[in-house]
């Protein structure tokens, strides 16, 4: 069923606890965590509870936690304090996504440059 846990899902397990994370946040909708192999001073995952394969399949789903997830990404830079950062959803392989649950790259603390590699 469509926004039900995966149970082959890593990010999945790390909402249910069966995979440990560095959690930064966590809210009724949302879990925030550090990202395993960061690609800057905060990499920083925010992620929905529900299960959808990416930003865009839980956006048409689920609007309301689509919004949670930029509110965190912001809660998560400020908590950082960070002047600035980059949120990036990679959507599909050919960009990049590896993980088939949806999540929201919140990167800060370093110089960035655009367009992005
Ligand atoms: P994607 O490539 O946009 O799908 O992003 C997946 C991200 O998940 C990558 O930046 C990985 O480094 C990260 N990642 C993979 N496994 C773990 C983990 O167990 N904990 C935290 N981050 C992870």
């Amino acid at each position: 069923m469509p926004g039900e846990p995966q149970d082959d899902c890593l990010f999945c397990k790390i909402v249910a606890g069966h995979v440990p994370a560095t959690i930064v946040r966590e809210t009724e909708t949302t879990v925030a965590f550090r990202d395993i192999n960061p690609q800057a001073p905060t990499h920083v995952l925010v992620i929905p509870r529900v299960h959808y394969r990416d930003a865009a399949e839980l956006a048409a789903a689920e609007p309301a936690v689509a919004a949670d997830i930029l509110r965190e990404a912001k809660a998560v830079a400020d908590e950082d304090k960070l002047e600035s950062y980059r949120m990036v959803f990679n959507t599909g392989s050919g960009a990049g996504q590896t993980v088939w649950h949806a999540h929201a790259h919140v990167l800060g603390g370093r110089g960035m440059q655009w367009p992005p590699g």
